[in-house]
């Protein structure tokens, strides 16, 4: 039986993901969030994204940052956090700590890494945080 919404394709390298044509940076957020391209004011397709519940750096995140540095060459990671998330256990109010941790965690350089807050609408520094790697 057909699957009501996906309609069946067949796989070969045709079928692959498309890589961002000119991707800027690697963002890690949460679900809560509208589309990080949107809040950053980013066209379509410039930013990888790993946007999961909580902003935790499971492996996943840490796949999508590795995905984009190694193969992309990315050297821009934003973390955006936000106020009053409706997940329990999450991180979304200390997107500095988390930013740290991820640089700690990848060795990152010197700016590497660095945290946002959002408001839903867009986005401002995390108390101007720029994570020494
Ligand atoms: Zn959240």
């Amino acid at each position: 039986m057909a699957h009501p919404i996906l309609s069946p394709v067949a796989l070969s390298p045709s079928n692959r993901a498309p890589e961002p044509a000119e991707p800027e940076a690697v963002v890690l957020t949460c679900g809560c969030l509208p589309e990080p391209e949107a809040l950053l004011g980013r066209p379509p397709g410039t930013l990888i994204v790993h946007q999961a519940g909580g902003l935790w750096l499971d492996a996943s995140a840490l796949a999508t940052v590795g995905y984009g540095r190694a193969f992309l060459g990315l050297t821009e990671i934003l973390v955006i956090g936000h106020a009053g998330c409706r997940l329990a256990d999450s991180r979304c109010d200390e997107p500095g700590r988390v930013a740290a941790e991820l640089a700690a965690m990848i060795g990152a350089g010197p700016g590497e890494v660095v945290a946002l807050v959002s408001d839903g609408r867009g986005v401002a520094l995390d108390g101007a945080i720029a994570i020494d790697g």
